[in-house]
């Protein structure tokens, strides 16, 4: 049954618990803090960080509010990272059958920099980074390890706030249509972004232009063409 997590911005505080634990359960070292004149630490994904809690300050009707939006891969239906991918080295990126996760694997060393440069280019949400060191494409896996054996993501596990939510994608989809029914009454702009092409379906409270660039999903040229020829069966991932 495909998977999805269901990620509730009115909810969140912004504690950052989620991209702690998605570094400790990957194993990723630790990052210094920077003061750069914003609470986001660090300013962007890295091949180290697949989990970001992004910051976003606004005045709306005269108040200053804090937008946060805890940024991941969004797992695509039908993922067009994959589809240039395979046209490099195929296979080197997987899409679960069971679950739709997208994984990328050790294969992902046999592309180039620049046609990795392509695959990030094609991602509508700007996710993808090459790990400099081994030359690997990373992001999020949706903690398939855990999933597949019967726990949920590391960041759902942590989140005490209900931000973070995981199960079955039709069940995730009811949740996230009752909540923006609730949440529509205090902010009757609420939306569910892209919920019928993604396994990681955000809500938010305000206008997508008032959060960080990639919130809209931005097709380039290469990507619409993309989309119009996917429909190749899915591969799955082994236990
Ligand atoms: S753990 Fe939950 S409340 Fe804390 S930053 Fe992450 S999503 Fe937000
Ligand atoms: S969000 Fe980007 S990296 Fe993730 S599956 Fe979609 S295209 Fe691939
Ligand atoms: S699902 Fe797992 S890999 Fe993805 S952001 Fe959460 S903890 Fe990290």
């Amino acid at each position: 049954m495909p998977k999805a997590i269901f990620v509730d911005t009115s909810r969140c505080t912004a504690c950052r618990g989620c991209q702690i634990a998605c570094k400790e359960w990957k194993g990723f070292p630790a990052v210094p803090t920077k003061q750069r004149g914003s609470h986001q630490n660090p300013p962007d994904l890295t091949h180290y960080n697949y989990k970001l809690v992004r910051f976003n300050e606004h005045k709306i009707d005269g108040r200053v509010h804090w937008l946060f939006f805890p940024d991941q891969c969004r797992h695509c239906v039908q993922p067009p990272c994959k589809a240039v991918s395979d046209a490099y080295v195929p296979d080197a990126i997987l899409q679960d059958q069971a679950t739709g996760i997208v994984v990328y694997t050790e294969a992902t060393k046999k592309l180039s920099a620049g046609q990795c440069k392509e695959i990030t280019e094609a991602c509508p949400y700007n996710i993808p980074r090459r790990n400099p060191e081994n030359s690997m494409l990373t992001k999020c896996d949706m903690c398939i390890d855990r999933v597949q054996a019967g726990m949920i993501p590391s960041c759902v596990k942590v989140c005490c706030t209900g931000t973070m939510n995981f199960g079955e994608r039709a069940d995730m989809l009811a949740l996230a249509k009752q909540r923006l029914e609730t949440v529509r009454r205090a902010h009757p702009g609420a939306l569910l972004v892209d919920p019928d092409d993604v396994g990681v379906v955000f809500l938010i409270t305000q206008p997508k232009k008032m959060y960080h660039k990639y919130v809209e999903r931005e097709l380039s040229p290469l990507t619409r063409a993309l989309f119009a020829r996917l429909a190749r069966p899915a591969r799955t991932v082994a236990g």
